[in-house]
């Protein structure tokens, strides 16, 4: 008898191949990342104290023990069991978060969950949870998820109840009988063969990006049909012609994302639009302040004036350029201080060296202004400056997003870490320390919750300044490639 879990069955509804591999292919498996497991982890504890008084089940959900303690705290009327887990005979399992008890006969059961919103499959895991404690006699009331609360702001210590939100989904949930006929055939699926695997960007992509993309979309082409169409149409087309560009008709190519990028990838030429690139120098005002913010995205709030997952800025590079070809000068902000809020200290040093006139250049605008919008509302002494600063910028993903220079090596993509390497190949992020904003968020945020040692923070601290200055210079490089093309 298969013992069947509800991340198994979540991952059954998803996709059956996901669940085959999970049960007979091992050596498939991709490790998930240790940051988000201990953010699940710290949440699910920080969310008990919020229905305090407890029993918590000690035993690993998978051990027989586990089910002995929880029908022991049932039976003694606890108010509250933490991981509350049962198994039917038919080998289904769970544990739940919370199991509340109503004291009349019935109990609800309360999954804690990091996100800021019930997602469709915590809708799917709740089913599973509902289905398997009343085929153990538990008889369940309702069923909620306790997110974080977006709305809460904090200010002086955490309010436990602000912080989280419980949302009632129990009219949502699966019905049993459907449940266990999915239940039915995940079994069937489970005693079966490897099935043939069935790729789809919608699919793999659903809920979150599938752990077995590598194994499974091996033979798809670094540039494919679902790089260069959308979701669905991108299955469509991929069913009908595969998933090389190659081999799909003519005709297709109107529907694709970006005009062009499919002709220049089978022609192998670039794509060079002066009109737009004209269009984005012609609103460059010098001097020119090339800047880049990194971030922390905190789950609980760790400042005053901020919310759960509010990105907040600890590091920015500026690179300055005076005049056309003029000498660079570089500027940084990077808090060291673990544990204090970055923001002020970030703020009024941008603030001193970015003057008051020349164009601000970002690489994806939205960031960088979103940032500052932000900081001008929780500091409002700031506003005007921060305001300022947003007036004068300029985004230079546009002439590359809107293909006033493209080439087929960007595979479809604008992104600076795609542009970089096309236009200036001798620049690259392969070989720094740290080699993208998570990694950057992630390791900053181990400082700031004291998780690391002085020489991981030393090395950190180097790596950071490396990389976020390496990202104000792509900007002036690439700016150097548009101006460069202009002048041919
Ligand atoms: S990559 Fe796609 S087809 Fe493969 S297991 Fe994951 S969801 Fe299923």
């Amino acid at each position: 008898m298969f013992k069947i879990s509800k991340s198994d069955y979540v991952l059954g509804v998803k996709c059956p191949n996901a669940l085959w591999f999970k049960k007979y292919r091992k050596d498939l498996q991709v490790d998930m990342n240790q940051a988000i497991l201990d953010r699940g982890m710290e949440i699910g504890i920080l969310a008990q104290s919020r229905f305090p008084g407890g029993t918590t089940i000690t035993a690993k959900p998978w051990e027989a023990v586990a089910v002995q303690q929880t029908q022991s705290a049932i039976r003694a009327g606890a108010p509250y069991i933490y991981e509350a887990t049962l198994a039917t005979d038919t080998g289904e399992y769970c544990a739940a978060d919370i199991l509340r008890n109503n004291n009349d006969g019935t109990w609800d059961i309360i999954e804690v969950k990091s996100t800021t919103r019930p997602h469709d499959y915590h809708i799917i895991d709740a089913s599973f949870q509902r289905y398997v404690f009343t085929r153990c006699g538990v008889k369940i009331k309702n069923c909620f998820i306790l997110t974080l609360n977006p709305e809460y702001v904090r200010y002086g210590a955490l309010d436990i109840d602000e912080l989280f939100a419980l949302h009632d989904v129990t009219e949502e949930l699966q019905d049993p009988d459907s449940v266990q006929a999915e239940v039915a055939r995940i079994r069937a699926i489970l005693a079966g063969p490897e099935l043939g695997i069935a790729i789809s960007k919608t699919k793999c992509n659903k809920f979150y990006e599938c752990g077995y993309k590598a194994h499974c979309w091996h033979s798809v082409p670094k540039y494919s049909v679902f790089d260069a169409f959308r979701g669905a149409l991108a299955d469509e087309i991929y069913a009908a012609y595969g998933a090389n560009l190659a081999d799909i008709p003519a005709a297709m190519r109107d529907q694709q994302m970006h005009p062009g990028d499919i002709e220049a990838f089978l022609d192998n030429m670039d794509v060079i639009n002066p009109d737009i690139l004209r269009d984005f120098t012609a609103r460059l005002k010098w001097p020119l302040y090339f800047l880049d913010y990194e971030s922390i995205m905190p789950a609980v709030p760790m400042f005053d004036n901020s919310r759960p997952y509010q990105q907040i800025c600890f590091q920015f590079s500026l690179h300055v350029q005076r005049e056309p070809g003029g000498a660079l000068e570089h500027y940084e902000y990077l808090h060291a201080d673990a544990g204090t809020d970055p923001r002020p200290g970030l703020i009024k040093r941008l603030i001193e060296i970015t003057g008051d006139t020349g164009s601000v250049v970002v690489y994806n605008q939205g960031f960088e202004q979103g940032r500052n919008s932000e900081m001008a509302s929780d500091f409002p002494e700031y506003a005007d400056a921060l305001q300022a600063i947003n007036n004068r910028m300029v985004d230079l993903l546009m002439p590359f997003r809107n293909r006033g220079l493209y080439r087929p090596c960007q595979c479809g993509s604008a992104s600076i870490k795609q542009t970089l390497p096309a236009f200036v190949p001798e620049m690259s992020y392969a070989n720094l320390g740290i080699h993208n904003g998570t990694e950057a968020s992630e390791q900053f945020l181990a400082f700031m919750t004291g998780k690391q040692t002085p020489a991981q923070t030393a090395a950190m601290m180097a790596n950071l300044s490396e990389y976020c200055g390496q990202d104000t210079m792509a900007m002036v490089r690439l700016l150097d490639v548009v101006q460069g093309f202009l002048n041919k």
